[in-house]
């Protein structure tokens, strides 16, 4: 039987999850439409409604804006929803809508698959968004030490502390200009119009990883700026495009994808 998935946001044009799922399925030879919903979408909740009833769907990709609809739309959510607040993926569970959220996981993976290591490391978190708060649990719980949060708006980055620190024993709070930090994690849409975040040479240059979630064809602007102050491992976010949405597929299909093979055809 055919089954479908579909993402949802708003700007939807540029996605590359429905190329992700088809190279995924592929490799299952597995009978999955993936789309996506129609552009300019508002009414989220009854897009959902809609889609669901339809009983070859399975399971949703949901980017921004929408996150937090999504958390406020499922019967049931996982921990790792719970604890970032956001959902990104959305599939039918025991005749319940179930929420996840898999960005966490995705940026995880990417960080071991290019061979770094976060047990012990001192994080600093750029950006404020639902792509920063989404992650924040998967990287306490690979064994980060400590995080710190800098974003433009800074009362953003201190709700996040405060509601995220006060359910745990993580050791997270606001950037601290005498704080020295392993690895700097550009969560920020800035790279998208070629522009960096504001982060004294000084706090750059002691990290020995900058990664930066946005991916382009080119270096990011911030990936290019790290490299001249002598920052020698720089990654892109595709890995973690493709490893979030392994993490989305594993869930509906309980199939575990090749993710190398579909990073080089996408960067091809
Ligand atoms: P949001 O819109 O929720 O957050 C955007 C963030 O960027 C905020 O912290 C915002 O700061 C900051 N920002 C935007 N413009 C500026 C500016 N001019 N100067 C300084 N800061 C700015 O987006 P998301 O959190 O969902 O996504 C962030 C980025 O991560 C996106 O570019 C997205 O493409 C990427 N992403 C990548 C993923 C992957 O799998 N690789 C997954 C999810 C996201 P402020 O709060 O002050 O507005």
């Amino acid at each position: 039987m055919r089954r479908i998935c579909r993402v949802f946001g708003n700007p939807i044009a540029q996605s590359k999850s429905p190329l992700i799922h088809s190279l995924f399925a592929k490799q299952f030879d597995l009978d999955l439409g993936y789309d996506k919903c129609a552009d300019g979408i508002t009414d989220i909740e009854n897009a959902f409604t809609d889609f669901f009833k339809n009983e070859a769907a399975v399971g949703a990709n949901i980017t921004l804006p929408f996150k937090q609809r999504a958390f406020d739309f499922a019967d049931t959510l996982s921990s790792h929803a719970l604890r970032s607040g956001a959902v990104n993926t959305l599939f039918k569970k025991d005749g319940q809508l179930f929420g996840d959220n898999t960005d966490g996981r995705g940026l995880v993976w990417d960080f071991k698959r290019n061979g770094v290591t976060l047990k012990g490391a001192k994080v600093l978190l750029v950006g404020a968004g639902g792509a920063a708060k989404g992650c924040i649990p998967a990287l306490f719980d690979a064994g980060i030490s400590l995080l710190h949060i800098s974003n433009r708006t800074t009362a953003k980055a201190k709700v996040i502390v405060d509601q995220l620190a006060a359910n745990s024993d993580w050791n997270l709070s606001l950037f601290k200009d005498t704080e020295t930090y392993d690895v700097i994690i550009n969560a920020t849409s800035l790279s998208l119009h070629g522009q960096i975040p504001s982060i004294s040479t000084d706090i750059l240059s002691a990290a020995n990883v900058c990664y930066d979630m946005v991916y382009l064809d080119e270096p990011t602007a911030f990936l290019q700026h790290a490299r001249k102050v002598g920052i020698t491992t720089t990654i892109d976010g595709i890995g973690m495009l493709v490893g979030q949405a392994a993490e989305s597929f594993k869930l509906w299909f309980d199939l575990s994808p090749d993710l190398t093979s579909v990073i080089n055809t996408i960067k091809s």
